[in-house]
C-alpha cells in the first residue's frame, strides 16, 4: 500500500515522496508524516542530500481550505520549513503541477528548486483574505525581486515553470523522472555545500521611498477595500530590512489581523462555496466525452462562448446565418486573441492552438455529429424555438443541446423539440472567454446526465458552474433587474447617478449599476423589460433608463446614457442633462424628491438583492445560498470579501434587513419591495442563509 510519504534512501540521498490524492492538498496527517520523515532524515549523518517530489497530478494543491477555517494543530508550515532550512543539508524540490500556497512556502526554504514545464508556482492566500507564512513574504523578494514578488503575493494568481525560470523562483527545468533528474542535479553540482537559499540579493535592492506607497495606491485601486494586499505589502516592506527572525514575527501578526477579520472568513466561505457549486448528482452518469462544440450565433456572445470552448482544446464550428457577422465573429476572434497574447494572459502557441480549433460556417448541417451545441443567436423566443427544432431534425441522437439566453424560457425551447432530457441552458457572461460564472440552467425536463456532462465540460474549459432553474433572467439577471430597478428608482427620488455608482463602488461592487447599464448598453435592458412576463405596471419603474432610451442615449455605445462619453477611453462624465430629465419626470410622476445619502443607496440595493434571493431559495430556483453568491461574486462584481449577498445578509442579521426593507418601504409600489416570507420566517427563527 503507498503511505502518504514515501522515503527512499539510496548513497546518501533520501527521496521523499508525498502522495495525499487527489490533489496532494496539505491535510494535517500529511504534514504530520512530511515532518516526521523530515525529521529522521535530517537528522541521520549519512544523509547528505534530500530530494522532495510528488506523486500523482501536481506538486500540492497547497492548504485545505476547511483546515485553513479550524485551528491549525502542529507540525505547522514553519516547523517544516524550519528542519528543511536548517538541516545543512543539500535540500532538492522537484516539482511538477501545481505548487500552491504551503506548498510553496515549503520550497522556497530548499536549496534548489527544480520544476517540469507544466509546473504553476503560486500563493494564492489574498484570494481567501490571508497572508503567505513561514518567511514566503522574507524569501520570496530576495529570490525573484522586489516587485516581482509582490506582484505575485497580492495577486494570488501563479506562474508557469518558463517565467519562473526566468525570474530565479526555480533553478532549472527536467523533464519526466522528477526523483533521478534530482538526484542526477545533486551529482552535477558535486555535493557542494549549498546554503539554504541564496537569499541576500534583493535585500540589497536599493527601492526609493515612493516604492511602496505607489504598490498601496495600486492595491487600493485594484482591490479597495481589501486588507489582505495592503498587509501584504506591509509585510515585504518590513521583511526588506529586518533578519529572517523578526521577519516572521511581524508576517504572524500581520497574518493573523488578516486572519481574524471578517474578510477571510468570507473568502474562505466563498472559495468553499466555489468548490461545492458545480458538484450536482452523480458526475459518473455523464453521458460522454465531449469533444466537437457548435455554436449558433457569431456576436458578441457567439464569439467569446467559441473561444471558451477552443482555448480548452474542444474543436469549435461556429455558423452564423450572416456570413458578413460570420466574418465579424471570426475577427472578433482574432483580436481577442492577440489581446490575449500582448496582455500576457496567452502565450502564442496557446493562441494559435485556440485559433484552429475554431471553424466557421454558414451552414447547419456542419452540426450533425456534434456533441453538444451552444445556441447564441438573437434573444427572441421564436428565432431561439426555430432554431432549436432545427437543430433536432439535424444533429445526431447524442448531441445536447443548449441555450445562452439570459431571460427566455427554455422549458418553451425544450417544448418544441423530440428531445426535452437533453435541452438546457448555458447562460455565459460576457465576456464569455474570460467571465468565469456559467449558469447551468436545468429546465424542467433535462436529465441528470446532461447536466453531469455539460457540468464536466464546463469545469474543463475553466468555468465556475451553478445549476439554477428556470425562470425569468434565472438567478443573477433576476435579482440584477430589481436591484437595477432600485437605482433607477433612487433616481427619481433625488439621488444622482454618480452618487449611486460611487456608493455601491464604496461599498465595494466592481462597478456602479448606472455605468454597468451604460456599458451593456440601454436599449438591452429596455428589450428584456419588454419580455418581462410580469413587468411592474407602475409608472416609475425603470423610468430614468427608459427615457434616456427614448432620447437615443444608449449608453457608452451612443456616447451618452447615464453619463456622457466623449473620448475613445470612453471615460465617464456627468451630464446634468440626465439630472434636469430625471427631476422633471419626477415631478411630473408626483414624487417628493429629497437629499439621500450614501448609506441608504447601499442599504435599498443590497437589501432588495438579499430579498429577491430569499424568493429565489423559496421557489428552488438555486440549490443553496450558496450557489447564489457565487453567482454574485464570479458574475457581478459583487466583493469576495463580503462573501456574496446571501452570505453578508447572515452578516448584517437577517432582522435587520427586514427592518430596514420595511423602514424604506412602508407602503412598496413594486412586488418586490415586499418582505419574502422566507426572509420573514427566517429572521424569526433567529436563522440564517448559511451557516
Ligand atoms: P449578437 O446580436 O451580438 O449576436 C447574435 C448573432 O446571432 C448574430 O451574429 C446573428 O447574425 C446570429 N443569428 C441570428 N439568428 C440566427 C440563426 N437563426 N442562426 C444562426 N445565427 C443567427 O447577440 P449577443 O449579444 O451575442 O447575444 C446572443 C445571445 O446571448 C442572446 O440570447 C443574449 O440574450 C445572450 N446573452 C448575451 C449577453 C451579452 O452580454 N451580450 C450575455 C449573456 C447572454
Amino acid at each position: 500500500m503507498t503511505s502518504i510519504v514515501e522515503l527512499h534512501l539510496c548513497d546518501g540521498i533520501a527521496e521523499v515522496a508525498i502522495f495525499n490524492p487527489p490533489n496532494n492538498t496539505l491535510s494535517h496527517q500529511l504534514l504530520t508524516a512530511l515532518y516526521s520523515t523530515l525529521e529522521q532524515v535530517t537528522s541521520d549523518p549519512a544523509v547528505t542530500a534530500i530530494v522532495l517530489y510528488a506523486k500523482g497530478p501536481s506538486f500540492s494543491a497547497g492548504n485545505e481550505i476547511v483546515e485553513l477555517v479550524t485551528s491549525p494543530h502542529p507540525p505547522s508550515l514553519l516547523d517544516i520549513v524550519s528542519l528543511i532550512e536548517n538541516c545543512q543539508k543539500i535540500t532538492v524540490a522537484a516539482l511538477h503541477g501545481e505548487v500552491f500556497g504551503g506548498a510553496l512556502e515549503i520550497v522556497l526554504a530548499c536549496s534548489v528548486r527544480l520544476a517540469r514545464a507544466d509546473c504553476q508556482l503560486g500563493l494564492p492566500d489574498v484570494a481567501i483574505g490571508l497572508l503567505p507564512s513561514a518567511g514566503a513574504t522574507w524569501r520570496l523578494p530576495r529570490l525573484i525581486g522586489v516587485d516581482r514578488a509582490l506582484k505575485m503575493i497580492t495577486s494570488g494568481r501563479p506562474i508557469g515553470a518558463a517565467d519562473a525560470l526566468q525570474c530565479g523562483l526555480i533553478d532549472a527545468l527536467v523533464e519526466i523522472d522528477l526523483a533521478a533528474e534530482a538526484v542526477a542535479y545533486i551529482e552535477h553540482i558535486g555535493g557542494c555545500a549549498y546554503s539554504p537559499v541564496a537569499l541576500d540579493g534583493a535585500a540589497n535592492q536599493s527601492l526609493n521611498s515612493d516604492f511602496f506607497m505607489t504598490w498601496r495606491t495600486a492595491m487600493e485601486r485594484r482591490a479597495g477595500g481589501q486588507i489582505a494586499p495592503q498587509l501584504a505589502v506591509d509585510a515585504v516592506e518590513y521583511g526588506l530590512s529586518a533578519n529572517l527572525q523578526m521577519a516572521l514575527g511581524r508576517e504572524a501578526e500581520l497574518g493573523q489581523k488578516c486572519r481574524q477579520s471578517s474578510q477571510s472568513d468570507a473568502m474562505q466561505y466563498a472559495a468553499l462555496a466555489e468548490s461545492v457549486c458545480g458538484v450536482y448528482g452523480d458526475p459518473t452518469t455523464a453521458s460522454g466525452a465531449v469533444s466537437v462544440v457548435g455554436i449558433v450565433g457569431a456576436g458578441t456572445m457567439g464569439a467569446g462562448i467559441a473561444m471558451a470552448f477552443a482555448s480548452a482544446n474542444m474543436h469549435v464550428i461556429l455558423v452564423d446565418v450572416s456570413q458578413e457577422n460570420l466574418q465579424k465573429g471570426l475577427q472578433a476572434i482574432t483580436t481577442n486573441l492577440q489581446r490575449a497574447v500582448a496582455s500576457g494572459r496567452m502565450d502564442s502557441e496557446g493562441s494559435s492552438a485556440c485559433w484552429f480549433n475554431i471553424q466557421g460556417s454558414s451552414s447547419y448541417d456542419d452540426l450533425q455529429n456534434v456533441d453538444l451545441v451552444v445556441e447564441a443567436a438573437f434573444e427572441d423566443l421564436a428565432v431561439k424555438q426555430s432554431i432549436f427544432a432545427k437543430l433536432d431534425r439535424l444533429c445526431a441522437e447524442k448531441t445536447l443541446l443548449a441555450t445562452n439566453t439570459s431571460y427566455l424560457d427554455v422549458d418553451a425551447i425544450a417544448a418544441v423539440t423530440q428531445r426535452p432530457e437533453k435541452i438546457l441552458g448555458m447562460h455565459f457572461f460576457s465576456p464569455a472567454n474570460i467571465m468565469p460564472l456559467l449558469e447551468v440552467v436545468a429546465a424542467a425536463k433535462t436529465s441528470s446526465e446532461t447536466l453531469a456532462t455539460v457540468l464536466a465540460v464546463a469545469k474543463r474549459i475553466d468555468k465556475v458552474a451553478c445549476v439554477v432553474g428556470v425562470c425569468f433572467g434565472f438567478v443573477g439577471n433576476r435579482m440584477y433587474s430589481n436591484y437595477s430597478s432600485e437605482a433607477n428608482l433612487l433616481l427619481l427620488e433625488g439621488a444622482q447617478p454618480w452618487q449611486v455608482d460611487a456608493a455601491m463602488r464604496d461599498w465595494g461592487m466592481a462597478m456602479g449599476p448606472l455605468a454597468v447599464a451604460d456599458m451593456s448598453g440601454l436599449d438591452i435592458g429596455f428589450r428584456a423589460r419588454q419580455m418581462k412576463p410580469d413587468a411592474p405596471t407602475n409608472a416609475s419603474f425603470f423610468r430614468p433608463a427608459n427615457m434616456l432610451v427614448e432620447e437615443g442615449r444608449l449608453g457608452q455605445k451612443s456616447a451618452a446614457g447615464f453619463y456622457r462619453y466623449r473620448n475613445r477611453n470612453r471615460e465617464r462624465e456627468n451630464d446634468n442633462m440626465v439630472s434636469d430629465l430625471i427631476e422633471r419626470e419626477a415631478d411630473r410622476l408626483g414624487i417628493t424628491r429629497r437629499s439621500i445619502d450614501g448609506r441608504e443607496i447601499q442599504q435599498r440595493l443590497i437589501y432588495t438583492l438579499i430579498n429577491e434571493g430569499a424568493r429565489i431559495l423559496d421557489q428552488g430556483i438555486a440549490r443553496c445560498a450558496g450557489d447564489i453568491d457565487v453567482i454574485w461574486i464570479n458574475g457581478y462584481g459583487f466583493p469576495r470579501w463580503r462573501g456574496g449577498p446571501m452570505y453578508h445578509a447572515g452578516q448584517c442579521g437577517l432582522q435587520v434587513v427586514v427592518d430596514g426593507l420595511r423602514g424604506y418601504y412602508p407602503s412598496p409600489i413594486f412586488d418586490y419591495q415586499q418582505v419574502s416570507p422566507r426572509l420573514l420566517r427566517m429572521a424569526e427563527a433567529g436563522e440564517n442563509f448559511v451557516d
